[in-house]
Parts: C-alpha cells; sequence; structure tokens
C-alpha cells in the first residue's frame, strides 16, 4: 500500500515545477524533527502523540504553502517553533494556578463545587424543566429558577438570574430610567465613578442605559446633603456602586445605602463581590437589602463562589420592571449557569458552603494547613528536580477578581531558582506544560503559592517541573 501512495507522490511531485519539487524536497522528515532537542522537550510536556501531530500538522501547512506557491521557512527548528504553537494554543483548557490569587479573572474566576459540576452533567446531557411549569404543564419562566433560594439567603421580595453583573447593572439602570419623560437622572458620588476592569465603567454604563449622570461630592468625600442638593424632577434613582477593586484611604466620607434609602429615590447599590457569608469588611449582600436597596446587584462568580452570573435581588416592583425590559432577553442566563447557581446557593442554605465551595475554602483554609501543603511539595519537587534551588517561603495571596484589595491572606509558596534557568524562563517553560502551571516571578525566583493548587494538581505540578529540569 505505501509503495502504491509512494508511486503517486513521485508522479504528483513530476507533474509540478522544478522548484517547488525542490522546496518539497527540502522539508525535513517527520522523525528527523522529533528527534530534535526542542521536539524532545515538547514531548516531555505534551506527550509523544501529541507532538507529532503537532509535527506533521506543522510539516503539513509547510506544504501546503509551497504547493500554493509560497516559500516559508522550514527547518527543523522553524518547524519546532510552528509545532509548539500549535500545541500551546490548544483553545480553552485547565490551568493549575499558583499565583496565590483565588478569583483570578483571567484563569476563570472560581471554580464549582462538585455539588454545582452534578447539576451541570445533568442540565447539559438531558432536558429539564427551564421554561416549562411541570405542573400546569403549559410554558415556564427561566426567570424562576433560583428565585426561592436567593429570596431566602437575602430577605429580599424577588430575584432575578443574568449573564453577569455588569449585564445586571445595566439592565437595572435601564429598567429603573424606561419611561421616564424628559432626561432621567441618576445621581452617582464621584468617589463612586469607577472602572471595574474589561472596560465596564460606572460612566459610560450609566450613558448606555438613556441616563444622565449626575454626579455629587468630590473622590474622597460625599455628605447626604451632596445628593439632597442633586434631586430634581428628572432624578430617577441614587446609583451605590463598591468600590471593589480599590481603596482610597485617609480624609474620607461616603454615604452608605441605609442614609441614601432615606430620600426618597429607589437606590441601585451594585455591590460587586456577592459576599454572603462575612469576609474582611466587605459588605455583605444581606446588608445591602436591609438597608433598603430597592435592587442589590453582585456577581455569582466572585465571593459568592459559583458560575458567572449578574443577580439582582430587591422589591418585586423594580425586578419585574427588569425583567419585562428587553435587555433582559439579551442578557438571559443558559441552564448551566442556572443549574450551577441553585446547587452553588443550596450550600449556603445547608450550611455546608464553607466546606462545599473551593473558593471559600481556599480563602479560609488555615495557614498551617498551607504551611504543611508546601513542605510537602517542596519535599516532593526536590526529589525529581536536583538541579534546582527550592525552598519554601511565606507569600501573601489574596482574593482578587476586583475584590478585597487591600485583604492580604497569608500563605506559603514553593520558591524555585537556579540551575541553567532563570526565573523568567522557568516561568516560561512551566505555562507550556500540560497542563500549564501558572505562577508569579519575584525577586529572582520562580514563587508557587500553595493555597491556590486544588486537589490533585500537585501532581501536575511535578511533572511539569520534572520536564523543565535538568
Ligand atoms: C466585578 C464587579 C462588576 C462586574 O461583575 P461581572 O460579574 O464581572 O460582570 C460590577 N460591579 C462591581 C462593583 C464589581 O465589583
Amino acid at each position: 500500500m505505501s509503495s502504491a501512495l509512494n508511486a503517486l507522490r513521485v508522479i504528483l511531485v513530476g507533474m509540478l515545477d522544478t522548484e517547488k519539487r525542490e522546496l518539497l524536497r527540502g522539508l525535513p522528515a517527520v522523525d528527523a524533527v522529533l528527534r530534535m532537542p526542542a521536539a524532545v522537550a515538547l514531548a516531555a510536556c505534551h506527550g509523544t502523540n501529541a507532538t507529532t501531530a503537532a509535527v506533521r500538522e506543522a510539516l503539513g501547512r509547510a506544504r501546503r504553502e509551497i504547493l500554493a506557491g509560497g516559500e516559508p521557512e522550514a527547518s527543523g527548528e522553524t518547524v519546532c517553533v510552528a509545532a509548539a504553537k500549535l500545541l500551546s494554543g490548544r483553545g480553552l483548557r485547565r490551568v493549575i494556578n499558583a499565583t496565590g490569587v483565588v478569583l483570578h479573572t483571567n484563569l476563570g474566576r472560581s471554580v464549582l463545587s462538585e455539588r454545582a459540576m452534578e447539576a451541570a452533567v445533568a442540565a447539559a446531557s438531558s432536558y429539564s424543566n427551564l421554561e416549562y411549569d411541570l405542573a400546569t404543564g403549559k410554558r415556564g419562566s427561566r426567570y424562576d429558577h433560583a428565585v426561592p433560594l436567593l429570596k431566602e439567603l437575602t430577605g429580599a421580595e424577588d430575584a432575578l438570574v443574568v449573564n453577569n453583573c455588569a449585564g445586571a447593572t445595566l439592565l437595572a439602570l435601564s429598567a429603573v430610567v424606561a419611561d421616564a419623560a424628559g432626561t432621567p437622572e441618576v445621581i452617582v458620588s464621584r468617589g463612586q465613578l469607577i472602572e471595574i476592569g474589561g472596560g465596564f465603567r460606572i460612566p459610560e454604563v450609566l450613558e448606555l442605559s438613556g441616563a444622565r449622570l449626575r454626579e455629587v461630592g468630590t473622590t474622597n468625600r460625599t455628605r447626604l446633603s451632596d445628593y439632597e442638593r442633586a434631586i430634581n424632577e428628572d432624578t430617577r434613582a441614587i446609583l451605590w456602586v463598591h468600590p471593589s477593586n480599590f481603596e482610597i484611604q485617609g480624609f474620607t466620607e461616603s454615604v452608605g445605602v441605609a442614609e441614601l434609602s432615606t430620600l426618597g429615590l429607589p437606590v441601585v447599590a451594585d455591590v460587586g463581590s456577592g459576599a454572603l457569608l462575612p469576609i474582611s469588611d466587605e459588605p455583605g449582600v444581606e446588608s445591602a437589602v436591609r438597608d433598603g436597596a430597592a435592587l442589590t446587584i453582585f456577581s455569582g462568580d466572585k465571593l459568592l463562589g459559583g458560575p458567572q452570573a449578574g443577580i439582582s435581588v430587591g422589591s418585586s416592583y423594580w425586578i419585574s420592571a427588569m425583567r419585562h425590559h428587553p435587555l433582559a432577553r439579551a442578557l438571559r442566563a443558559d441552564k448551566l449557569c442556572l443549574a450551577t447557581l441553585e446547587a452553588t446557593l443550596s450550600t449556603y442554605l445547608e450550611g455546608t458552603a464553607l466546606e462545599e465551595l473551593p473558593t471559600l475554602e481556599m480563602l479560609h483554609a488555615p495557614p498551617e494547613a498551607i504551611r504543611e501543603k508546601a513542605d510537602k511539595l517542596a519535599e516532593r519537587i526536590t526529589s525529581v528536580a536536583p538541579d534546582l534551588l527550592i525552598d519554601v517561603a511565606t507569600s501573601v495571596a489574596r482574593s482578587g477578581g476586583g475584590t478585597l484589595p487591600l485583604f492580604e491572606i497569608p500563605s506559603y509558596a514553593v520558591r524555585l531558582a537556579g540551575g541553567a534557568h532563570d526565573a523568567d524562563a522557568l516561568a516560561g517553560k512551566l505555562r507550556l506544560a500540560d497542563p500549564p502551571v501558572v505562577g508569579r516571578v519575584s525577586e529572582g525566583r520562580l514563587w508557587l503559592d500553595v493555597r491556590t493548587l486544588l486537589d490533585g494538581d500537585e501532581d501536575g505540578v511535578l511533572r511539569a517541573v520534572e520536564a523543565v529540569s535538568g
């Protein structure tokens, strides 16, 4: 069979012009590329099969380029580089978070619980009553799911879940100013005109909602009288925003939701992080509701420890206005979000959130347990990478995700240095491992903070370090 294929190739190549034939002949053989040190290193990280496939693909691309009239540079080295690119960019995949940032937005924020995963599998692999009322056999509403749980947990009259918190804020403001005659105004303190990240800026979101921004106070100080003076017949609401990702310290003054609620206008409170249990001095969702916010808005995948979601809880009147606004359809949550959110919320109701939710577990694990984890990992790494300098150091973990910017969580890191690698090169190689390991470089060493390692991650770290050392 292969001789027949070869004969066919000879005929086909014979039909090509000499120049293309020369270029094709100049391409290195798959085996020769796989024997090169760079390819051997790739195989150590990604496995022989994946590396062989990537080298074949890289050579195939070069061949197609030649046939199309191009003259690609295709030495053994360039084929290895192309194969490495193919291997590293294989879509969305698991990553080991050794940064010590628990809610790392770039690494996917919260990690879901087993219970949430089971709910996701059930919702994904079968039909569900997503929009179907089983009692009446008629159409139901996806907006009804998770609502009873949210009402019970926050004490609010009603709730609505959409795609994310930025979307919920836009929807809430749009609903509050809808149908208003003239130019509806929303009052915000200058100390709260923030950018959350990813281009989400409060003044721009307000503009998008159709409201005119009415700024009051100054960056560091805003008083109740500033709000009072700004109220006029066009005022529709007061927006209170938690300045999640920064803190102003020193000569400051701000007005809380409770006082704002005395002004007779709906208060929209964007509390962001969605802490249902106390942590540091983070404003809890429940207290905003209790303080009288008409709408309290928060993320599902920050301190709540659930899926990406934008949750609004508040008065029946304003939640209903949000539900009926056309934007609600554009921002609606999908069934996987609703299933995993319900599973996450039920752990709070049952009092098992701290044990069941990986995010909360990582945030609250006692330093002694983290120290032990670091010592064990350091010992295992030392046995597979004798050429590296390895020690354990105290480290500071963070909650991340734009929450609690000044909150330092005592932690421990395994530090790697020495051998033939500088810390940046070592970090780069670990990022190319399978699964990739993401740490941070500081003081000339690579720090692997173990607070954010999940069960079983140590084996991945070990394999990655073993592959790059020596
Ligand atoms: C994080 C945050 C948001 C955005 O939340 P997403 O769920 O990422 O859309 C909005 N407002 C505040 C105050 C936040 O902290």
